[in-house]
């Protein structure tokens, strides 16, 4: 053994594996594996993209401000309490890096979202995985499993893969009920494809202990970009503020988040095609045999007898050149978590799983 040793819990992460994105032999693949936004980037931040190229020899701005100014513009918040990070996932970090490490513990609800495990690992601290209800985030169950040492507890609202969310009083609940000094995360990757939703925002302005965060990575249609915010109490965000790389954003991905928050007929559009094809899939999958929750978010967790039968409609989607993704990791062996397509990628899929249960193999 070498002794040079990284930190403890390091070793205990496993390599990330991301949504594949081609099948062999396949050349005509539709990519429903990673929530990705069917409808692409909108024009307008196409249009943001031709004239970035302009001033990349100067280092970028530090303090984000015309991002944070368009995105409270925007939301109706305060400037001074948001934080811009390399997509929502380094907010997430910056939390866990300040306020949890060796012998503190993270909570986050058992079906929760892979990153929270790792972030936990990554800096010391004890993951802790919560039951759930019947797939549903149980708030009960996670404030039992809060101790002295709880430091974060992580909630995706809506939740990632099972796509069920918890009411705003269930949330408030939670919040009023973690240990002193803990932190609840409120992840609102999907906040947009909820009408009306604030993702939190309410409840970290009238709390101490609530940080929101948020992406462009799903309904903006720029998960290559890499840009997400936090929303907090002023004190958090000059914590997290320290830890931040003073140019962790290239003047591109200040720009083009700075267009596409402020393109938000863009969002309304993908909201309303989102609402009404999900609909229209998991109806159709219930009608084939294969059950989902009622979900909020931009993907159905399709529900299988069994492991065999998930697994086995998974190859044979791909051999039809259709990715979705398996929910083993996540505790949810029986299920494939697909991602609302546009309308010919959905009924692309619901027609294949039609065929699987017909007896195509
Ligand atoms: C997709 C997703 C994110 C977004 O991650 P980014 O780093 O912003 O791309 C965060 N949380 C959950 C639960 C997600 O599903």
């Amino acid at each position: 053994m070498s002794r040079i040793a990284p930190q403890p819990g390091i070793l205990d992460i496993e390599l990330y594996v991301g949504g594949k994105s081609s099948v062999e032999g396949v050349s005509d693949v539709v990519k429903l594996s990673s929530n990705e936004n069917p409808y692409g980037t909108s024009d307008v931040v196409k249009a943001a993209h031709a004239k970035t190229a302009v001033n990349l020899h100067r280092y970028p701005k530090t303090d984000h401000a015309d991002l944070r100014a368009a995105i409270a513009d925007v939301h109706g918040l305060d400037a001074d309490r948001i934080i811009c990070g390399v997509g929502s996932d380094e907010v997430l970090q910056f939390v866990a890096q300040a306020y949890a490490g060796v012998g503190d513990e993270i909570v986050y609800p058992e079906h929760g979202f892979s990153m929270y495990p790792i972030l936990a690992r990554m800096v010391g601290a004890k993951p802790i995985a919560v039951p759930e209800r019947e797939r549903t985030v149980d708030v009960d169950a996670i404030l039992a499993a809060c101790t002295k040492k709880t430091k974060i507890v992580f909630l995706a609202n809506p939740a990632n893969p099972t796509g069920t969310m918890i009411g705003g009083n269930e949330v408030a609940r939670l919040a009023d009920g973690l240990p002193k000094g803990a932190i609840l995360v409120h992840d609102g990757a999907y906040t947009e494809y909820v009408e009306g939703f604030d993702g939190g925002a309410a409840l970290v302005e009238a709390r101490d202990n609530v940080v929101m965060t948020r992406t462009f990575s799903k309904v903006y249609g720029l998960g290559g970009l890499r840009v997400g915010w936090g929303y907090a109490p002023k004190e958090i965000i000059d914590v997290l503020n320290r830890i931040r790389q003073p140019f962790n954003l290239s003047p591109i991905q200040m720009s083009l988040a700075e267009a596409a928050v402020r393109d938000q007929a863009w969002v309304k559009k993908c909201r309303t095609e989102n609402t009404r094809l999900r609909a229209w899939l998991a109806e159709a999958l219930a009608e084939l045999g294969v059950p989902s929750d009622t979900s909020t978010a931009n993907f159905i967790l399709a529900r299988f007898v069994d492991q065999d039968e998930a697994e086995a409609c998974d190859d044979y989607l791909k051999t039809q050149g259709i990715i979705v993704r398996r929910t083993t990791g996540y505790g949810l062996p029986n299920c494939l978590r697909i991602t609302v397509g546009d309308e010919a990628g959905c009924r692309r899929v619901a027609h294949a799983i039609g065929q699987f249960k017909d007896g195509a193999r």
